[in-house]
């Protein structure tokens, strides 16, 4: 055995029937003609006109024109007043969960549906990341929050799943009655709308991701923005190993280096000038595919709550028996005809980091939605001619699979 850091895993038979929540080999994609990606990024001239600038001018490192204007106009577009730009929407939360104080021990509140960094963030800093199962609507369910408070409980990091946002108001009424800080995950949620006003002012913080495959990228890339000055002013610190104003080389908090560069940001201002462009490109794909697809039985189509606007950053549904053909099944059938999709998350109490034999937790709607969710292309660079491709994929699985 390595000397080496050991992974942890286990034996997935240990889940019984809900090993169908670990996704099986990923189908093998036909290469042969056109091939339509979950996601492409979408970049124009302007990035790569700003990129040129940044270079030329050897502002390359984290200072410069293009990070200022990038924090600015970024949280702008999403309704808070502070944006500090950091290395990847991972960082941004290490970094919003750091600046408040969480210490080892501490719990938050975590939507077991959710991408790993949520929880990862919590596990950094030495305090236990709680899951609590989800919706219908994808989004961590309200209702089971309270349960899951103990008095070691510090924070609730709610996440805005595939760009639909969750229930804040009542995520943050039981906050406020137990005295807890709401931190948001917003990586997928770039233009989403609760109760049609934007979501970047809620709770403490939120912080996004710019990860190659979001709404808006620089490639790799994050922000924790937020309303609050004093708690801004500590993420900034915090982010920049916790240099004095005062006095060089004098640090008192323990700092990290999670600096983005003028460079990326660079990309993120050409990206942030069609910010609405690109939120509404998801939108008008999801419209197409709600109606290109609602006739076809069996699945269930993206969750829209009455108060959310969702942006769609990924359109997800559920393959449900009635189809015909399972989740893995469709999959292979449209990776035959050269069409990408993914799973859904594998539920956090389900990692191999994270399960616990002894404890076995079982949140039957996360494990639901891993067992039979997918989503299909979703970039906004799709053609017409792509979104018809991908629906009659869809159509033509569902008459093979009942033939
Ligand atoms: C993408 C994503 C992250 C992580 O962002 P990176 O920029 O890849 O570090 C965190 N949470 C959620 C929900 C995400 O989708």
């Amino acid at each position: 055995m390595s000397k080496f850091l050991q992974p942890r895993d286990y034996d997935i038979t240990t889940l019984g029937k809900r090993q169908k929540c670990i996704p099986g080999k990923e189908p093998v994609l036909n290469r042969s003609g056109e091939v339509i990606q979950v996601c492409d990024p979408d970049l124009d001239d302007k990035a790569l006109k700003y990129v040129s600038k940044a270079v030329t001018s050897t502002w390359i490192s984290s200072r410069g024109s293009f990070l200022t204007a990038f924090e600015t106009k970024f949280a702008e577009k999403v309704g808070a007043s502070f944006g500090v730009a950091v290395n990847s929407g991972t960082s941004a939360l290490y970094l919003a969960l750091a600046a408040y104080g969480l210490e080892e021990g501490d719990e938050v509140i975590v939507p077991s549906f959710t991408m790993i960094s949520t929880a990862f963030a919590v596990t950094y800093l030495g305090a236990i990341p709680v899951f609590v199962d989800c919706s219908e609507n994808y989004q961590i369910n309200p209702e089971l929050i309270e349960q899951a408070i103990t008095p070691k409980t510090k924070i609730i990091m709610p996440v805005h799943i595939y760009g639909h946002p969750c229930d804040s108001d009542a995520i943050e009424a039981i906050a406020e009655k137990h005295n807890l800080a709401v931190i948001y995950d917003a990586a997928e949620a770039h233009g989403a709308l609760y109760k049609e006003k934007p979501i970047g002012n809620r709770g403490l913080a939120s912080c996004y991701s710019f990860y190659g495959n979001k709404i808006i990228t620089t490639g790799e890339g994050g922000m924790v923005v937020s309303d609050n000055k004093e708690f801004m002013d500590i993420v900034r610190n915090l982010k920049d190993v916790s240099f004095s104003p005062e006095r060089h080389f004098w640090h008192k908090r323990l700092g990290y280096n999670f600096r983005m560069t003028n460079l990326a940001a660079a990309v993120g201002v050409a990206q942030v000038e069609r910010f609405d462009e690109l939120v509404q490109a998801h939108i008008s794909n999801a419209e197409y595919y709600n109606e290109g697809l609602k006739n076809v039985k069996g699945l269930r189509l993206p969750p829209q709550e009455e108060w959310a606007k969702n942006v769609y950053w990924m359109y997800g549904m559920s393959v449900l028996p009635e189809f015909g053909g399972t989740r893995d099944e469709l999959r292979k059938f449209m990776a035959d005809k050269g069409i990408e999709t993914r799973t859904f998350f594998v539920p956090m109490h389900l990692q191999p980091y994270y399960f616990k034999p002894e404890t076995d937790k079982k949140l039957p709607v996360s494990e639901k939605l891993s067992e039979q969710g997918l989503y299909i292309p979703s970039s906004s660079t799709l053609t017409a001619q792509q979104k018809d491709k991908v629906i009659e994929a869809i159509k033509d699985a569902s008459k093979f699979f009942h033939s």
